[in-house]
């Protein structure tokens, strides 16, 4: 006898305001999904909307009509016709919105203008000798957007700042916990930055909005499994998406991929470990096996590789591939997402990352994962941190008028 199957689910899902909330509840809640659909890209039509929404064509109307009353989206008719009924305008989020983005690093703080269309209006960078001060890196800050005023005078409006640091942010209240290489302790970043600039400010582990965005703009589009990796003078730091969320853990600090064991028998890392992926696998040893000095030029030398440069390439991506295994037969990912001078190792050494991950991990998780290289490239952090900045925004878009 066969068990009773279960009755069927209905096609569609009724539309229903979450309990307890009210009208207003409601507004914020559509004013926020369109404003998400049409952000970070370069616009979508009113039919689109009215379709990926399931709201109908005089609800998309208003909101949108809302939305560009606050200055939030623009509205054009569309060049050309589809040939089929009439042409549906199209809806852009206004690059003139923008946010501040911020990333210390050990050897310099970078600041990025980015616009909700996810135009990068400009990015500017200070260098330092010495690896900043939670205070210096805010100063630091303050005095680029001084130098940044004359383009923010254009018209610019400026909503809040997000920050990417390479370390153990708690997201709630932007206190960065640890950031090692930076040798910052309960450092309240986010407090700071409003100190020095006078704007909102949100924080956020910067591989973790890397993750997020190659997610939503890069290699990652349309993949709701993947890892990211970024390796920068600073270290190797990891962040997940899975089913298309963030994997944060309990406080916000999952995905320290730099910080697993590829060699037992390997150095002192500086977080106190022994044998981490980021001891074996670290820009400085692949900068001075190439005799290179500037990681801008690593690229280039990858392409002419003696054999003692060849030999720590190799060196590298094999810890490299017993990381991405580790994550691999853990994770599952359907794509591992490869940055800064992890995309150069990965290019310079054709296939061989693939085949080392596919050789060691589990045939099931291994069978249907690619490696690929980042595709915002210098940009990565810059979205990820402007994204986490407008996050509060798309949530909720009427918080602008307040
Ligand atoms: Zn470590």
């Amino acid at each position: 006898m066969t068990e009773a199957l279960p009755a069927a689910l209905p096609e569609t899902v009724p539309v229903r305001p979450p309990l307890g909330s009210n009208l207003d509840g409601v507004r914020q809640h559509n004013l926020g999904t369109v404003l998400r659909l049409v952000h970070g890209i370069p616009g979508r039509s009113r039919s689109e909307l009215t379709r990926a929404t399931g709201l109908s064509r005089s609800t998309i109307g208003a909101l949108v009509a809302e939305l560009a009353a606050m200055g939030l989206v623009s509205e054009t008719e569309p060049r050309e016709s589809t040939g089929v009924g009439r042409p549906s305008p199209v809806v852009r989020a206004n690059p003139d919105v923008v946010v501040i983005t911020v990333n210390p690093e050990v050897d310099g703080v970078t600041v990025g203008v980015v616009g909700l269309d996810g135009t990068v209006h400009r990015q500017v960078r200070h260098a330092t000798a010495t690896p900043p001060t939670a205070q210096e890196a805010a100063r630091i800050v303050a005095a680029l957007l001084d130098g940044l005023k004359a383009l923010i005078d254009t018209g610019l409006r400026v909503t809040g700042i997000g920050a990417a640091v390479p370390g153990s942010v708690r997201e709630a209240d932007g206190v960065v916990r640890l950031a090692p290489h930076l040798e910052w302790v309960d450092e309240p970043f986010a407090a700071l930055l409003e100190e020095s600039t006078g704007l909102p400010a949100v924080v956020a582990n910067d591989a973790s909005l890397g993750a997020g965005a190659e997610h939503l703009f890069g290699a990652g589009r349309g993949i709701d499994d993947l890892i990211y990796l970024n390796g920068g003078a600073g270290g190797i730091g990891g962040g997940v998406i899975t089913h298309a969320l963030p994997l944060t853990g309990s406080f916000g600090y999952a995905g320290e991929l730099g910080h697993t064991l590829v060699n037992s028998a390997g150095g002192r890392c500086h977080c106190g470990a022994i044998g981490c992926l980021e001891t074996e696998v670290s820009q400085a040893r692949l900068l001075e096996a190439l005799g290179v000095a500037d990681p801008e030029h690593l690229d280039d030398a990858m392409k002419q590789l003696d054999e003692a440069g060849r030999a720590e390439v190799e060196r590298q991506v094999r810890y490299l591939a017993i990381a991405i295994r580790n994550a691999v037969n853990i994770l599952n990912p359907r794509l591992v997402v490869l940055g800064g001078f992890l995309g150069a190792l990965h290019d310079a050494a054709p296939g061989m990352l693939e085949s080392e991950v596919r050789a060691q991990s589990l045939a099931t998780s291994a069978e249907q994962v690619d490696i690929v290289r980042s595709e915002l490239g210098a940009d990565v952090l810059t979205v990820g941190a402007g994204e986490l900045a407008f996050t509060r925004l798309i949530a909720d878009p009427t918080a602008l008028q307040r």
